[in-house]
């Protein structure tokens, strides 16, 4: 018997999910497993046609799954499709919205459609959590693109699900505007709610995501902390420039095997980790040069990713 009101460790639970597309063969998902845990600000990366879309379509309802289970607060997507339905909120990647709806009305009828008796309506919080009170009862089409996105988020928090999901929420989305999504989203976070965000921008991944998983070709080929993930690689790339350079390498920094360029700029490529700039810099020093200039390049995401993706 299952227990509704119980709380699950893992907001999202995919076990070896497997999707076929019936009309081309393609295998969109090759046997994802996934567990997002409660509370967590989930990011889910991977490059066009990796599979994002379809696995949010399956736990939103949309798409049919080939193989394997999923659970979405702890309800099984087969045995409990209702359950499951009313644990997401799914804001889409299109901006499509019925011209002639007014915000106001829009909501309403969403949370109609979920079953949301009247009386627990949060119609008005809502709009203005996300800034559209002023537009309430404007037509949709006299709604700006972000104003859009933004009443699309609303629109997935209708009936309150404990997990919110944002397909690519941001793109065409200018800067002000995204921030504005996403300190929404984090306020969101902060009360409890799980987030996954879909994205192709690596920074914002980055910088809002607490774990991350990257598909490519329908596989899982990373999961971690975003701060583990990271780590991983924690390759660092040194530049020093010195006023000048011997012709032969001076033995303190052959341990190191910089490489030379522009006569007098050594590059090293180390593990951040393993080998600290200190011991770089007292080589260089140690081997009687001037140092005129420092500059250092840290691994981000978008360096992860590519390695990650490019090896298949
Ligand atoms: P992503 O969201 O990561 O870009 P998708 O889940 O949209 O990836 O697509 C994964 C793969 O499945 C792609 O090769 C895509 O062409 C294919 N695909 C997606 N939807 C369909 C569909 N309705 N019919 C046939 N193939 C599809």
């Amino acid at each position: 018997m299952a227990k509704p009101d119980l709380v699950p460790d893992y907001a999202v639970e995919v076990v070896d999910l497997v999707k076929t597309y019936g009309s081309t063969g393609k295998l969109a998902l090759d046997g994802v497993s996934l567990a997002i845990p409660r509370g967590s600000f989930f990011g889910l990366l991977g490059p066009n046609g990796a599979g994002k879309s379809t696995l949010i379509n399956i736990l939103a309802g949309l798409v049919i799954k080939s193989g394997g289970t999923a659970r979405i607060w702890g309800r099984d997507i087969d045995r409990d499709p209702r359950g499951a339905r009313a644990a997401i909120g799914v804001v889409p990647q299109e901006l499509n919205l019925d011209p002639f709806f007014t915000p106001h009305a829009l909501l309403d009828v969403q949370a109609g459609m979920y079953g949301v008796p009247k009386a627990e309506r949060r119609t008005d919080a809502l709009l203005a959590a996300v800034g559209l009170t002023d537009k309430a009862h404007a037509y949709a089409r006299t709604l700006s693109g972000g104003m859009r996105r933004r009443l699309l988020v609303a629109k997935a928090m209708v009936h309150n699900p404990p997990v919110l999901v944002l397909d690519e929420p941001t793109a065409g989305v200018d800067i002000e505007l995204r921030r504005q999504l996403w300190d929404y989203v984090r306020e969101l976070n902060a009360q409890g709610v799980t987030i996954l965000l879909t994205t192709h921008y690596l920074e914002e991944a980055e910088q809002l995501c607490d774990s991350i998983a990257i598909i490519n070709h329908g596989q899982v080929v990373a999961c971690d902390t975003t701060r583990n993930l990271l780590k991983r690689i924690d390759r660092k790339q040194i530049t020093v420039t010195v006023a000048a350079m011997p012709e032969a390498l001076p033995p303190p920094l052959a341990p190191f095997a910089p490489e030379i360029r522009d006569g007098n700029r050594l590059v090293f490529a180390c593990k951040g980790s393993t080998m600290p700039i200190s011991a770089i810099l007292d080589a260089v020093r140690d081997a009687g040069l001037t140092i005129i200039d420092l500059s250092t390049e840290e691994t981000d995401l978008e360096d992860i990713f590519l390695q990650l993706t490019s090896s298949k």
